[in-house]
C-alpha cells in the first residue's frame, strides 16, 4: 500500500490532480473537503455543525476530520493505496495520522506539495467560484482566510513532512497535463 499526501493552498489544482493520479495508481482518493460537502448535502447532525465554519474558511476540529479518513481507510481492501487530499491540515492531524497508519502496518511514503503563487491562486478561485457552487469559493474574504489559515496552520505541516524525509516540492504552474506528468514522475519513483 502507498500512501500519498497532496498538499498545497487551496486553488493550487490538489483536488483535480488527486482525481486523475488515483485513477493512474489505482488509489483512493481521500478529499476530507468532499466528506465535508457531502454531510453538509445530506443535512446530517455533522454538516449542520460544521457549516458555518466551513463557511468562514476556517478548520473544522481535527478529531472530525481524523475519524472520517480512520473510518474511510478501515472499510478500503480493493486499493493499492490512498491518496490524501486536504488532509492533514494541521500538524496534530499529521501526527494522528502516522499514528494511524503504523497501527496498520503502512506509512506516509510521499508528500507532494503544488507551489503556486498567491495572484495567480486568486485568479484561479474566482474562476473556479463560477463552475463550483462553493460558497467558499464566492467571497473573495473568504478565499483571503482560506489562504491565510493554510500559511498559518497548514504549511508547518510542510516541515513535519521534510523531517520525515518524504517532502516534494512541485512546480504548480503549467498546464493540467504538464503538472501531472510532474507529478507522476515523483510517485514513479516510490512504485
Ligand atoms: P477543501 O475542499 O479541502 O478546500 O475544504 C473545504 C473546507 O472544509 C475547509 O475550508 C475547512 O473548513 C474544511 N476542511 C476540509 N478538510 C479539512 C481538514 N483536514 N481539517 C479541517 N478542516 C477541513
Amino acid at each position: 500500500m502507498i500512501n500519498v499526501l497532496m498538499f498545497g493552498p487551496p486553488g493550487s489544482g490538489k483536488g483535480t490532480q488527486s482525481v486523475t493520479l488515483a485513477e493512474k495508481y489505482n488509489l483512493l482518493h481521500l478529499s476530507t473537503g468532499d466528506m465535508l460537502r457531502a454531510e453538509l448535502a445530506a443535512n446530517t447532525d455533522l454538516g449542520r455543525k460544521m457549516a458555518a465554519i466551513m463557511a468562514s474558511g476556517e478548520l473544522v476540529p481535527d478529531e472530525v476530520v481524523i475519524d472520517m479518513i480512520a473510518h474511510k481507510i478501515d472499510s478500503t481492501t480493493d486499493k493499492a493505496g490512498f491518496i490524501f487530499d486536504g488532509f492533514p491540515r494541521t500538524v496534530q492531524q499529521a501526527e494522528a495520522l502516522q499514528t494511524m497508519l503504523e497501527g496498520r502496518k503502512m506509512k506516509i511514503d510521499m508528500m507532494l506539495v503544488l507551489e503556486v503563487g498567491d495572484t495567480e491562486l486568486m485568479d484561479r478561485m474566482k474562476k473556479r467560484a463560477l463552475v463550483s457552487g462553493r460558497a467558499d469559493d464566492a467571497d473573495e474574504s473568504v478565499i483571503n482566510n482560506r489562504i491565510a489559515v493554510y500559511r498559518a496552520k497548514t504549511e508547518p505541516v510542510i516541515e513535519y513532512g521534510r523531517r520525515a524525509g518524504v517532502c516534494h516540492q512541485v512546480d504548480g504552474v503549467g498546464s493540467i497535463d504538464e503538472i501531472f506528468g510532474r507529478l507522476c514522475n515523483h510517485i514513479e519513483t516510490i512504485i
